[in-house]
């Protein structure tokens, strides 16, 4: 009862209003397919027509259909964020302090990640999307629920209203979606652009109708600066350079360290920030700063290698920590040149477990650690891709509470998930040697836990996999030993 008074009559009836378009157009999209001419009746139908041509045409149909379900669906995704947001925020007593507030928000977002199964980007930005569309944005909410535009669409408005005031976005609104309003739109309907042009004309539109100027903007802007790595294909990757796994990877984790470095109560950049003047300036030339006051660390990353892709017999890929599959030749190369910031990792060639970390590193491994970082790979968190090197090692069963600093009892959290573990009801189950702790959300549901993929090692021809053969022991202690 409370929460229909929250929720409100206009959240209400809109769901209500988007459950009737969806059963309506399930209806119509189930007439179109019962008209569709089947193979058997073809020819009893209707000699004259050309049956294939009403396939197609059905088909069709059936397709502009289905987008203005898509639409429909969105737009009844969009109230139920809004309603679930709404709905949370009335049930809880007011936070006392940022600290609370901030954390209730991080807990709102991991359960609506989890539960649509989207990263948390994803979710805070969906999130963040709901409430522009349902509160500044109603013109736009409309148009989706009526199919008129897509969610794409939809997204473009909000993305490129931000920061426009209420009513500037609803200047813009308006220009693009109301036909009687002074100088509206020309042209091809919003719906009916491709979601690349309907952007370029509302961007067009937006900077010229900015309240503010665009000189101002940018200065804002420059405050996100940022460097970006993204793996790619084929051993690739980019840090905005398409180059070798391995070279981006060292990059990356190169400039890292160093703007970690340069970290002081002093500095006002964010670690972000320093991260894109680090690279800046090294690609620039203008090494001075940088290298003047930041101390050379070694970034260090983990290279998988398979025992016979380190001895040249397979050419099994190797796996680079934080990027994934890289050629056994790069991985080889890697090992051979005894690159003091890769640690060499063996796995076991009967089920590709880790089995060892190589003692060749310029400094003593902390082997649960590392072990840890094989095991995880990342934060343990449904959908969070924070790669190991920022995370910290946390007990899953707090040491005080009788917990051991065994790796079952250990898992790996970056700093914000850390967070929100200790601030939120959001608690990690037992994890085992192989397998990172599953998850319970604050409303008791269960979310399981991602796991690498290991699979059993290739083996060389001629060269049969026994449960315990001689050969294979020898090699792993040769190599353990080297
Ligand atoms: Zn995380």
């Amino acid at each position: 009862m409370e929460t229909t008074a929250v929720v409100g009559a206009g959240g209400k009836a809109g769901l209500a209003a988007a459950v009737t378009s969806l059963a309506r157009l399930t209806d119509e999209l189930a007439a179109i397919l019962a008209c569709s001419p089947d193979a058997s009746e073809r020819g009893a139908r209707n000699a004259d027509a050309d049956p294939l041509r009403a396939v197609a045409g059905s088909c069709l149909d059936g397709l502009a259909v289905v987008a203005r379900i898509e639409a429909v669906t969105a737009a009844a995704k969009v109230r139920l964020l809004a309603n679930y947001a709404q709905a949370v925020d009335a049930l809880e007593a007011p936070a006392k302090t940022a600290y609370e507030s901030s954390a209730r928000e991080m807990s709102l977002v991991a359960e609506v990640a989890c539960a649509l199964t989207v990263g948390e980007r994803a979710a805070s930005a969906l999130l963040g999307e709901a409430h522009a569309l349902t509160t500044s944005l109603p013109a736009a909410l409309d148009a989706l629920h009526a199919g008129k535009i897509s969610w794409q669409h939809a997204r473009i408005i909000v993305d490129e209203t931000t920061g426009m005031g209420i009513a500037g976005a609803a200047a813009l609104e308006a220009h693009f979606l109301d036909p009687e309003a002074p100088n509206a739109a020309r042209g091809a309907a919003p719906g009916e652009l491709v979601p690349a042009r309907f952007r370029r004309k509302v961007r067009a539109w937006r900077e010229r109708h900015h309240p503010e100027s665009l000189e101002a903007r940018h200065a804002k802007s420059v405050e996100d600066r940022r460097m970006e790595y993204s793996p790619d294909r084929n051993g690739m990757a980019w840090v905005s350079l398409y180059l070798a796994a391995d070279k981006a990877c060292a990059i990356w984790n190169r400039t890292s360290a160093v703007a970690r470095g340069m970290q002081s109560p002093d500095e006002p950049r964010t670690l972000t920030q320093i991260k894109a003047d680090v690279a800046a300036e090294r690609l620039l030339g203008n090494a001075g700063h940088s290298a003047g006051s930041g101390p050379s660390l070694k970034a260090d990353v983990l290279v998988t290698v398979p025992v016979f892709s380190a001895l040249d017999v397979t050419e099994e890929p190797a796996e680079l920590d934080g990027y994934g599959p890289i050629p056994a030749s790069m991985a080889r190369k890697l090992v051979a040149d005894g690159a003091g910031s890769f640690y060499r990792v063996l796995v076991d060639p009967r089920d590709g477990a880790p089995l060892e970390i190589g003692r060749t590193s310029y400094r003593l491994p902390e082997s649960l650690k590392r072990w840890l970082r094989m095991r995880d790979g990342k934060c343990t968190f449904p959908g969070c891709s924070n790669h190991s090197q920022d995370n910290e090692a946390d007990h899953l069963n707090a040491w005080e509470h009788g917990g051991s600093t065994g790796i079952s009892n250990l898992g790996q959290l970056c700093p914000k998930h850390h967070r929100l573990k200790h601030r939120t009801g959001w608690t990690p189950g037992p994890a085992t040697k192989n397998e990172p702790p599953a998850w319970i959300s604050p409303t008791g549901r269960k979310y399981n836990a991602e796991q690498l993929d290991r699979e059993p090692t290739l083996w060389p021809p001629g060269c049969l996999p026994e449960e315990t053969s001689p050969l294979e022991a020898a090699i792993v202690d040769y190599l353990i030993a080297c």
